[in-house]
């Protein structure tokens, strides 16, 4: 490291410990030593100082010693003339800025300014981390680029933002220039910030980048399986995994420096659209580590070279550009040109599989005419008539094809996916239109795609669309005595029908003794692999994540226990479970990654079941939030009394059917409650109980145990009179 900038590191570095020790004195007064200091919904503590320590944070009081340990790492400030003579005291430097800024945001939770405030989000929680984080282990999105500081207009802003998206990076965006944030810059346009479209924007001091580093750190301990405390493996999982580097856009003051200086730790290398003095190979980082002076069309380019990441982008010729990062742009009404299907619209999105010589691949008709001939505002007649073919494509394919094109042309830039199968309503942005999208772009994409991801089982793709109202119609008959076939198809299925079940090994990659079963009756916990997808995936990719199951003998059918499914297992989860109940959370229950959409606790007093979904993050009965039970439920271990699992699996016939099934089910989220009723409902007439949902307590009703009990006895709910469950 030049000593120039190693200079100023170490004086950044100083400046922020003192901020902190000052912050901290002030918070101290207000709220007192044993004030519990966090980051919200996070079993993480401060992650940075957890992660390279394994201190667990927990009140101001623990923060004291965290600010002498920064002090401790701080080397002296150099004299401007003296030479320094290795990496090593800017390294130090670095980390001790990172605990002090992580005690100082933690203090700004408690007594402001609010890390949350308008366009800022703070830190991400748990819920955000797994779900984002596991973009980066499969490689979805290859990492990150840390904005530091600010563009010279809003419009260069924009244009690098595009390009990382455009790369699948995200983007974390913290600090300002002269007053002047990133983030700020891209809302002054009309982007959309948030998880959703990868445009995080953490905060609008310098002291928000431990945010981003944090993720980093936490990433590594959720799905690296380092343990806490274990910095030197935490440091080497981040520089061989997760692809990141530091933009600093605008003027590099000391304190920029001293993240820049943390950054390099973890080998996360900083380029600079401003003349600092480059540290050029190499040491920590894989390449170099501060690489200066890049001009703005080309600093995106110039930090993935420098990062050495490699990117693939396959391009689909339509004129918007098109990735993940797109995904989760919504269209509001009014940046909206028009809507396909919605009030007074009939519209369909249909895959159907045909004679191979029945279609010609890459064939793309409009029927009716293109957008330009509708007008704005509107909501316009659309029927995507997808016809597939191909030697091993099977009937059973057509609903897994059908339910890719959500992210297929949700990809698109402008174009918003919303609905499925006839409940359409998607939306084409004024954007989009002028930069010369159109409905026969949609067949563009999905004909790419199709052969990019499914060329296993689909051989030609010929895509019709329909705008023209009758047309439309016509074929929405044909259409819906298809979905009515289907339905019919698959709710015949039951695990007794079938001689195989399907594995799902995907999640071992960070919890490497998991194994899901999935049955036609429980899906994978994840909600998002049915056992005909695990069929399908099979046929695509025998050598992929899912595998046939043979299930074998039966030991006990009541618990769901087959000796194939458990010798399967033993292979496959190297040798560390033995067997596994399909039907039961308490004898030998199925093991939990960490992705699992609910989570079921027994409840003893109540001698039921309660379940709670990921996106409920206050206090449960169990006297757990969701986030402290997924970290103590996951990772790939059989935990009794607990059991991570879809919310599909909620109204299923096998649901915890050896504890007794359904009427377990005490206490779920109101709003879980309101997305699984219809499925709830359905079983309760099958088990004949009467207004069941009603019986179920949330927290509206009851947040304790005691609470739960009370308000059974109230509604007089059936798990009063079954046998004891334990
Ligand atoms: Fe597969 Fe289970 Fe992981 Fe879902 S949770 S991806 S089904 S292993
Ligand atoms: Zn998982």
């Amino acid at each position: 490291m030049s000593k120039i900038i190693a200079a100023a590191a170490i004086r950044g570095a100083h400046k922020i410990v003192q901020k902190a020790e000052k912050k901290l004195a002030e918070t101290v007064a207000q709220k007192g030593r044993d004030c519990p200091v966090e980051f919200p919904n996070t079993g993480y503590y401060l992650p940075i100082i957890y992660s390279m320590t394994g201190i667990p944070v927990k009140t101001l009081g623990d923060c004291f010693k965290i600010l002498e340990m920064a002090k401790g790492m701080l080397p002296p400030v150099p004299e401007e003339r003296h030479w320094l003579p290795y990496l090593g005291h800017a390294l130090d430097a670095g980390m001790a800025t990172l605990f002090a800024e992580e005690v100082l945001e933690g203090c700004k939770y408690l007594i402001g300014p609010h890390p949350v405030e308008g366009i800022w989000l703070g830190a991400a929680d748990d819920v955000i981390m797994r779900e984002r984080g596991i973009e980066f282990v499969d490689g979805t999105a290859p990492g990150f680029a840390a904005i530091v500081g600010a563009a010279p207009d809003a419009d260069t802003a924009v244009k690098i933002a595009r390009e990382l998206q455009q790369k699948n990076l995200y983007v974390f965006m913290s600090a300002n220039t002269h007053g002047v944030s990133f983030a700020e810059q891209l809302t002054s346009k009309g982007v959309q910030l948030g998880w959703k479209t990868r445009l995080v924007p953490f905060g609008k001091d310098i002291t928000a980048t431990v945010y981003s580093l944090g993720f980093a750190n936490r990433a590594a301990l959720a799905f690296g399986a380092v343990k806490p405390g274990d910095f030197r493996r935490n440091l080497l999982y981040n520089k061989n995994r997760i692809f990141a580097f530091v933009m600093a856009l605008g003027e590099v003051d000391d304190e920029k420096y001293a993240n820049a200086a943390g950054a390099i730790n973890y080998g996360f290398p900083t380029i600079a659209d401003t003349d600092i003095p480059e540290i050029l190979p190499t040491g920590v980082c894989t390449y170099e580590h501060v690489v200066s002076q890049i001009p703005h069309d080309r600093i995106v380019d110039k930090a993935i070279e420098v990062r050495g990441l490699k990117i693939s982008i396959h391009k689909i010729d339509i004129p918007v550009p098109y990735g993940p990062a797109f995904e989760g742009e919504r269209i509001r009404k009014e940046d909206m040109y028009v809507e396909l299907g919605g009030p007074g619209a009939p519209g369909f999105e249909f895959v159907v599989m045909k004679d191979t010589h029945e279609i010609t691949d890459g064939k793309i008709t409009m029927v009716g005419p293109d957008l330009e001939e509708f007008k704005e505002g509107t909501a316009i007649p659309a029927g995507i008539y997808i016809e597939v073919a191909g030697r091993k494509m099977q009937k059973d394919f057509e609903p897994i094809l059908e339910r890719q094109i959500h992210r297929f042309i949700g990809e698109a830039q402008g174009i918003f996916h919303m609905g499925q199968r006839d409940q359409i309503r998607h939306r084409i942005s004024k954007e989009g239109f002028k930069a010369g999208l159109r409905l026969r772009h949609v067949g563009t994409i999905i004909h790419a795609k199709f052969h990019e991801e499914y060329g296993a089982i689909v051989d030609k793709v010929q895509v019709t669309i329909y705008t023209n109202k009758a047309e439309v119609e016509k074929r929405l008959g044909e259409v819906h005595r298809a979905f009515a076939e289907r339905d019919e198809r698959i709710l015949g299925m039951n695990d007794e029908s079938v001689n195989l079940f399907y594995s799902c090994t995907l999640c071992q990659s960070f919890a490497p003794t998991h194994l899901c079963v999935i049955s036609p009756e429980r899906s994978g916990l994840c909600g998002s692999v049915s056992w005909l997808d695990g069929k399908a995936s099979f046929e695509i990719n025998p050598r992929g994540p899912n595998q046939p199951i043979e299930k074998g003998k039966v030991i006990d059918e009541n618990i769901g226990q087959w000796e194939g499914v458990n010798r399967f297992l033993l292979e496959n989860s190297r040798h560390k479970v033995e067997r596994v109940s399909m039907y039961s959370m308490i004898a030998d229950p199925m093991t939990s990654c960490g992705c699992f959409e609910c989570i079921s606790v027994l409840l003893p007093m109540c001698n039921g079941i309660m379940t709670v979904h990921r996106d409920f993050t206050e206090m449960t009965p169990c006297g757990m939030k969701f986030s402290t039970l997924a970290g103590s439920v996951g990772g790939g271990l059989q935990c009794p009394g607990f059991s991570g699992h879809s919310k599909f699996f909620i109204g299923s016939r096998k649901f915890m059917a050896a504890d007794g099934g359904m009427q377990r089910l005490v206490w779920m989220p109101k709003e879980l409650k309101e997305e699984v009723g219809h499925f709830i409902e359905k079983r309760a007439k099958e088990l004949g109980l009467e207004d069941f949902l009603n019986k179920i307590a949330d927290e509206t009703t009851a947040t304790t145990e005691e609470e739960v009990l009370a308000y059974m006895q109230q509604v007089n709910h059936p798990a009063l009179s079954m046998a004891p469950l334990i």
